[in-house]
């Protein structure tokens, strides 16, 4: 769905479906550069990171494979938790692979800084981090992540692929949420 059929839901649009486009291409031509003649496991992370997955992967001109892991986050608040659980784990063996989390965005970082710990211990040749969004501001444990789509301000968003209570994931662009709706 396009922003204006939820036009009531959104007070912002930060990032429309173009803008996302052209920077998932920018960034899919310097992993090209960086991974060139290396394999490359995209991780993904459910559900969030579906979109830019999806995006990502198709953009770029080179074989990779993908593999999915979910994590408790959210639930229906709007507030990290930093508690993080295994709800699926990889189905492949990350020994001696270079290893890209796919993420949709880091707020506090601690879901993140815990997965990258998680995965270091399974000995992956590499293991780099590629967000969509990054909220400087919240920023509670620092993630280095080596790309990120778009720096925002500190504020709930949703769209491609991030939800409020399971909604507004189908949006094709990245909003902040009305505060009506979760207030
Ligand atoms: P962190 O651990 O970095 O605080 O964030 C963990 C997860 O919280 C993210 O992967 C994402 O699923 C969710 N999250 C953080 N900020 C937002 C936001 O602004 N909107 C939505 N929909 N989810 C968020």
């Amino acid at each position: 769905m396009e922003p204006h059929d939820v036009e009531r839901d959104l007070s912002e649009i930060l990032y429309s479906e173009q803008q996302i486009r052209d920077r998932i291409a920018q960034i899919c031509r310097q992993i090209e550069i960086d991974y060139a003649g290396k394999d490359l496991l995209l991780v993904g992370v459910l559900r969030g990171a579906v979109m830019v997955m999806a995006d990502l992967a198709r953009e770029l001109k080179r074989d990779i494979e993908m593999d999915w892991m979910a994590v408790s986050s959210y639930g229906n608040s709007t507030e990290s938790s930093g508690v993080v659980r295994i709800v699926k784990d990889l189905d492949t063996d990350l020994a001696g692979r270079n290893v890209l989390i796919v993420e949709d965005i880091v707020d506090s970082g601690l879901t993140l800084s815990w997965l990258k710990a998680n995965l270091e211990s399974r000995n992956p040749a590499s293991l780099e981090i590629c967000a969509l969004l990054r909220k400087p501001e919240a920023e509670k444990v620092h993630i280095d992540a080596k790309y990120v789509g778009f720096d925002i301000p500190n504020a709930f968003v949703v769209g491609y692929g991030l939800d409020y209570a399971e909604r507004y994931r189908n949006l094709r662009a990245v909003a902040v949420l009305a505060p009506h709706i979760y207030a």
